[in-house]
């Protein structure tokens, strides 16, 4: 009993732990290969936590009946998690039959359950290591399946991956990252610069955009394109967003009063809770009128939890902050989004400024866009205008604001303040 998993009866990772040595040792003696398959739900979570743990048991069972009926009787099926089994394959001839497993775990899983009256669907991602190749010890095929299941999940799970070696490189330089990141923020490595925005109406600079720099001890400066995802994933997104809100306050009480400042803000930071505290908080302690702060968010952000982010930003704005819709195009469906909350401003994104002068309809989509912002009472930005062209179209389209290389790039703290006061002397 030890030895077995009691919901499912199949064996439990001490059981499996003897098969995969037994299973090596014939490797060893008699050059017999195997194959070992990690195969993790997905959407399990979800229906354990809104039908109960007794519709996710008896789904687990049922789980567990369909790996029975599509192994052979010398494969080993173990449970190891609450929603991850693991299939040892024995006697595996060629990596084919393998793979015909896996593509067969896939499909088989993914088929709707009835349980209880409940109809439901989840998923399997499915990691493999085959031996010898990936591994001739326990360990490393565990590690090694682990890492291929880590890139189906990445992949958009629902699907399976093989081990492969660059695999392993790249989970290391994750890893790298992720210490070099979390120690950044202690040594104060990363900086904001800021990128001016226009107000095409009055022809004046009427706020800046923060944008987060790290600047690595050996890397140099590295892009938020290349750690930001990262700091979303592990979390860490959550101190580094609070120093970028705390830091963008006190610089902009520097600048001038009419201006404001735009923080970018990501779906995890919604998530934890302390967003609005420390809001409230940089605002209390710079100084700086609420009024003066804006956040960009994207769609990412209300994506999930729904109910949850719209209360949140709906108490910023009683507060007197200004929200964003960013990159606004890009997403799935930028317009139901935009009536479920009263957004001030609509940045349209980069990639619709670039087809301006070469596509033609890029004219027809960005006048759509400034059309609805201004109906709906939001200005309307374009977002890396590059030449006096664009500009020259951005304006007769009708779009508010401007932002992009051809005002200026994004320049450190230290250097706006000469920015603009060049600025006043040329206007
Ligand atoms: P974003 O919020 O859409 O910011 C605009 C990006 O476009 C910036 O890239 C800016 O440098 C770039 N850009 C502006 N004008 C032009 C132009 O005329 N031409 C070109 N080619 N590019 C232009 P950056 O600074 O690399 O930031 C990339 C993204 O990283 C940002 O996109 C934002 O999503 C994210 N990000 C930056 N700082 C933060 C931060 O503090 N927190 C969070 N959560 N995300 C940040
Ligand atoms: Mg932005
Ligand atoms: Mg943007």
């Amino acid at each position: 009993m030890a030895r077995q998993d009691p919901l499912t009866g199949l064996p439990n990772r001490l059981l499996l732990r003897e098969r995969l040595s037994h299973a090596l040792a014939r490797l060893e003696r008699n050059g017999e290969a195997c194959a070992l398959l990690l195969v993790d739900l997905d959407r399990f979570k979800p229906v354990n936590d809104t039908l109960g743990h007794p519709i996710g048991d008896a789904l687990l069972k049922k789980v567990a009946d369909r790996l029975r009926s599509t192994v052979r009787p010398t494969d080993t099926i173990a449970r190891i998690g609450g929603d991850e089994f693991v299939i040892l394959q024995a006697g595996v001839r060629d990596a084919a039959s393998t793979q015909a497993l896996a593509r067969r775990l896939v499909d088989l899983i993914g088929r709707t359950y009835m349980v209880e009256g409940h109809l439901l669907t989840i998923g399997a991602s499915v990691g493999v290591a085959l031996a010898p190749e990936d591994g001739a010890d326990a360990d490393k095929l565990l590690k090694n399946a682990d890492l291929a299941l880590y890139r189906a999940k990445l992949d958009g799970r629902g699907t399976y991956r093989f081990f492969e070696p660059e695999m392993d490189a790249r989970m290391q330089a994750r890893r790298k990252l992720e210490l070099d990141m979390r120690q950044g923020l202690a040594r104060r490595e990363f900086q904001l610069h800021y990128q001016p925005q226009l107000q095409l109406e009055s022809d004046r600079l009427i706020g800046c955009e923060a944008l987060i720099r790290w600047c690595h001890p050996e890397r140099g400066m590295i892009s938020p394109l290349d750690f930001i995802p990262l700091a979303e994933e592990i979390g860490l997104i959550v101190p580094i967003g609070e120093w970028v809100i705390r830091q963008a306050c006190r610089d902009a009480m520097t600048w001038p009063d009419h201006m404001s400042v735009a923080v970018n803000v990501s779906p995890a930071q919604f998530k934890s809770d302390r967003l609005v505290e420390t809001i409230i908080s940089a605002l209390a302690s710079s100084g700086l009128s609420a009024q003066r702060l804006e956040v960009e968010i994207t769609e990412g952000v209300l994506l999930r939890e729904n109910e949850k982010t719209l209360q949140t930003l709906h108490r910023l704005r009683e507060l007197g902050v200004r929200v964003s819709m960013d990159d606004f195009g890009t997403g799935y469906s930028s317009l139901s989004y935009l009536r479920s909350f009263p957004f001030d401003k609509i940045k349209i994104d980069r990639s619709f400024i670039k087809d301006l002068t070469s596509k033609p309809d890029g004219e027809a989509i960005i006048r759509a866009i400034a059309g609805l912002g201004k109906s709906l009472g939001m200005t309307t930005v374009a977002e890396g205008v590059e030449t006096s062209e664009q500009m020259q179209r951005i304006r007769l389209e009708g779009c508010t604001d401007v932002q992009g290389y051809l005002i200026s790039k994004p320049i450190p703290a230290d250097d706006l303040l000469s920015f603009l006061a060049d600025q006043k002397s040329i206007v």
